[in-house]
């Protein structure tokens, strides 16, 4: 395992439309092992492939929720992988959340989304799966989700909103190089 580089706004890659996935093989778990580990140490609880520069329909998650029987205690790592997602069903309500992204560094901002889905996916292992979401995991999964269609969760915001957060993160990147 690896960690990778992660490509932050306003880098034209993050833009691009990601390609479906032709067999979950070894070559694709070990590009889900490196975003896992790469979204660990960020820290972060969801990566798409594209951040990490590959344009395919691939995306990793840990809502590192804490056990139930302690909540004050650390939280449980449960990597969760998924290929090729689809939405399969959308609920009208929506649901606020501050969002942030590992693309956009230090950002939050709140986005609207539909507050519960019905998604279908390949696992680690290429096993088809159908599984609802709502709560943190509706939010996280529909996040990714537009990365993979080159959509960042500020383009969900007003243009002044996103110019703002660009001209911020590129003055932090730089900094830091
Ligand atoms: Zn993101």
């Amino acid at each position: 395992m690896a960690i990778r580089e992660i490509l932050t706004v306003p880098n034209p890659v993050l833009k691009q439309v990601s390609k479906p996935v032709a067999v979950v093989d070894d070559a694709m778990r070990a590009l889900m092992d490196d975003m896992l580990e790469t979204m660990y140490d960020a820290p972060g609880i969801g990566l798409a492939a594209i951040q990490v520069g590959e344009p395919v329909r691939v995306i990793v998650m840990d809502l590192q929720e804490k056990p139930e029987d302690d909540p004050e205690g650390e939280a449980v790592k449960k990597p969760r992988y998924f290929v090729n997602p689809e939405i399969v069903w959308k609920s009208e309500d929506t649901a606020p959340y501050e969002e942030g992204c590992l693309s956009v560094p230090e950002i939050y901002d709140e986005v609207q989304r539909p507050a519960r889905v019905k998604l279908r996916y390949l696992d680690y292992n290429g096993n088809a799966v159908e599984e609802d979401a709502e709560g943190l995991f509706a939010v996280c999964i529909q996040h990714e989700m537009d990365h993979l269609e080159g959509v960042l969760f500020i383009d969900h915001l007003s243009k002044l909103k996103r110019d703002r957060a660009v001209t911020k993160v590129k003055k932090l990147t730089r900094n830091a190089a």
